[in-house]
């Protein structure tokens, strides 16, 4: 018999909410906590202390015996430095075990080995993480036993941010000052908070741990760098929402209850379009809350695989040919009372306030499409970004039907008088029921669609961390409604100037929207015409970070410094540098040691054979000879592109780092990859599965 879940018990019991800490801490500590997390006022040393015993407490009862600040640094995964509770042991020889308000509202981690991009020299490597209370305290258990993870920001001696948090929070402050603005402007004088909503869908592979063991490629690189197509691929769509399998239900149900004992909402989940892709969708959160949760998701999701047998491929391509995996970011506005900003209501022509914010977005999005570009790059998402899959590499945005027509009425004649509505959805049976449909159906290929209440940016990568766009998200879209509030602020009839804007709005970035088909060839040209940005790859996005444009805008709000993003670009390109070489040397590696070992063993076979047929008397030896003939000469050229890429590596190191450096990799270093992937595809066909040195595609996907 299986064991019974009880989810209403099971949901946050490991995390320190606000439940448990009305329940253990003194109402006035309560009381000051929440101030601080709802309105961001100073916490004094005393509440922090008795904050910091009660947790202490708790995690003790749920079997902790460290506690770890766990922040973001620019890594693109999580770090931590565990301390035990103990303190010196008492002259008797007992020990106390403590946590004080300082240890959790500030650490120092020396963590000077942490990409800085020149903000720190290693002989000044203080750097600080410090508590971000509006991020709920959990205990993990793991091999290392029970930890109370703190989460926490990044920064360093002279306050510059080292992490993907702290500009994270700084741009949910702007957007929420923006967002306050403008409501108080439609009259709104009771909501106290804006906050961006975020729900991240993560999509990801599983695939069975020893033959992922049997490949380097997929250990160094997390991506396969060979691999010919099996006979099957993802053509029949059969997989796409079919039946799970029980290994990976096993698989999905302790993923969730781990994820909802830690209080993340897994929800949804499904098998994906490529055969072993999956998905899992939680509810949307705060956005530094589901940044945060979508970390430690990934993280379970590796570690539970582990524990059956399997591992989970988060990279963005792990399969040629094969869909890749991304994460679609829903981004929405939510007050404190209830309202989100991005809901258009049943009219939404006359839903004025809503069509400002929508054409404000629309400014933010054309303006800045270069930027929301970058936040979605990541080495990994070269391969998935322009594929035939996941969104273009051009930023567009698709609005539907519905909205797309109250557009058209505005820029044509100023007003919009009508909405399109919604319809009955008739099926022609009659024992099924009727429903109302959505006013808009859906388009899969654009890269920031609005769907309903929300945008869905689709374009950031299944490994990335969700942080960077949503700070882009938050950013644009508070620049978009400063610059709306000053001029309405200072209008003498409001009705009008807010009309007029929006008609503005409208008719100045109407070459932003594109509800076609993002995937076909004529979007690019058309693109093109319309002056878009196509930033096909990572090293064409970075500098997209440092544009003097995107600098203003990100200093006026404070979200970054100039030194900061400079910082952040000279580590894009270190990132990208270092991963396309550890791809490159992979290859080599696996080339030399693997792939022509294979393959000059079965030429052998293959000669032995064509003699001890001729020995036999037997004249026909065609099939050997024309084998023989076809894998000696893919043999040749794959000797010929392992060494150009050799020599390609030897000179990475010649370019000075940074932008140079990365240009180089991507221009020499990925196409001289491609020219040698070829002729080892080609002979894994040709060459007897029995000596083919590793798992092939159809082992990998088919046999999970
Ligand atoms: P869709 O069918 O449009 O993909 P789902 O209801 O499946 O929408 O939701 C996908 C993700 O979007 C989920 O993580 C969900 O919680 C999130 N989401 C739903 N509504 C909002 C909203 N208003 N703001 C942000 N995220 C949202
Ligand atoms: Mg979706």
């Amino acid at each position: 018999m299986e064991e019974y879940v009880n989810v209403k018990e099971l949901f946050g019991c490991d995390v320190f909410n606000d439940a448990v800490m009305q329940e253990r801490l003194p109402k006035k500590v309560y009381r000051e906590l929440k101030k601080t997390i709802e309105e961001g006022s100073d916490l004094s040393l005393e509440i922090a202390d008795v904050v910091a015993h009660e947790m202490k407490e708790w995690a003790i009862e749920k079997g902790a015996t460290h506690f770890s600040h766990w922040f973001q640094p620019l890594t693109g995964v999580t770090a931590e430095k565990h301390d035990a509770f103990i303190t010196a042991p008492m002259e008797n020889g007992r020990i106390l075990l403590s946590f004080s308000g300082k240890e959790l509202i500030k650490g120092e981690p020396d963590a000077s080995s942490f990409p800085s991009g020149g903000l720190r020299a290693t002989f000044e490597a203080r750097g600080y993480t410090t508590w971000d209370c509006t991020s709920p305290a959990f205990v993990r258990h793991d091999a290392a036993g029970g930890t109370l993870c703190i989460p926490t920001a990044f920064c360093s001696y002279t306050g510059e941010a080292l992490d993907q948090k702290t500009p994270l929070l700084r741009s949910m402050e702007a957007i929420n000052t923006q967002a306050l603005r403008l409501l108080r402007l439609f009259g709104n004088t009771t909501t106290r908070k804006v906050t961006p909503s975020v729900g991240a869908e993560q999509e990801y592979f599983l695939i069975d741990k020893d033959k992922w063991m049997e490949r380097k490629d997929l250990i160094y690189t997390g991506r396969t760098l060979f691999g010919a197509m099996p006979p099957k691929g993802q053509e029949m769509d059969d997989h796409y929402l079919g039946t799970i399998r029980q290994r990976i239900s096993a698989y999905m149900r302790e993923v969730n209850e781990e994820c909802w004992k830690l209080g993340i909402t897994a929800k949804t989940q499904h098998n994906e379009v490529a055969p072993a892709q999956h998905e899992l969708a939680p509810i949307y959160e705060a956005a530094n809350i589901a940044a945060d949760h979508n970390q430690m998701m990934m993280r379970i999701m590796k570690k539970v695989a582990s524990r059956h047998g399997l591992r989970c491929l988060l990279h963005e391509k792990p399969f040629a040919g094969l869909n890749g995996s991304g994460k679609h970011n829903n981004w929405s506005l939510s007050t404190d009372d209830g309202l989100n900003l991005l809901d258009p209501g049943r009219t939404p022509h006359e839903n004025i306030q809503f069509l400002l914010v929508l054409t404000c977005m629309l400014k933010a999005v054309d303006e800045h499409a270069d930027l929301l570009r970058f936040s979605a790059a990541d080495v990994g998402n070269d391969h998935r970004l322009g594929g035939n899959e996941a969104p273009p590499a051009i930023v567009s945005v698709f609005l539907g039907e519905q909205l797309e027509d109250v557009l058209e009425q505005l820029v044509s004649t100023g007003t919009a008088t009508h909405s399109k509505k919604r319809s009955k959805l008739v099926t022609g049976v009659r024992t099924l029921p009727d429903f109302m449909k959505d006013a808009t159906d859906r388009n899969r290929t654009s890269p920031f669609a609005f769907t309903g209440n929300k945008f869905e940016f689709r374009m950031v990568g299944a490994r990335d961390s969700i942080s960077m766009c949503n700070v882009v998200l938050n950013t644009i879209a508070a620049e978009s409604f400063r610059e709306a509030c000053d001029i309405l602020e200072q209008a003498d009839d409001f009705e009008m100037a807010v009309h007029d804007l929006i008609k503005k709005y409208a008719t100045e970035h109407q070459r932003i929207v594109f509800n076609g088909n993002g995937y076909a060839p004529e979007w690019q040209e058309e693109a093109a015409k319309r002056g878009l940005p196509n930033l096909p790859s990572m090293v064409d996005a970075i500098p997209a970070l440092t544009t003097e444009k995107n600098t203003a805008m990100f200093e006026s709000f404070q979200v970054f410094s100039r030194a900061e993003l400079s910082s952040r670009a000279e580590i894009q390109y270190e990132i990208y540098s270092k991963a396309i070489n550890i791809e490159a040397k992979t290859m080599i590696d696996m080339t030399a040691k693997q792939f022509i070992p294979a393959v000059i063993r079965y030429t052998t076979v293959l000669a032995e054979s064509v003699n001890a047929v001729k020995a036999a008397g037997a004249l026909d030896t065609s099939v050997q000879m024309d084998l023989l003939k076809k894998t000696t000469a893919l043999l040749k050229k794959t000797n010929t592109a392992m060494k150009q890429l050799e020599k390609l590596v030897g000179q990475v190191n010649t370019y000075p780092e940074g932008e140079k450096r990365a240009r180089f990799c991507r221009q020499k270093l990925v196409p001289a990859m491609e020219v040698l992937r070829s002729p080892i595809d080609q002979l894994e066909m040709l060459v007897d599965k029995e000596m083919w040195p590793m798992p092939s595609y159809g082992d990998l996907i088919f046999e999970v």
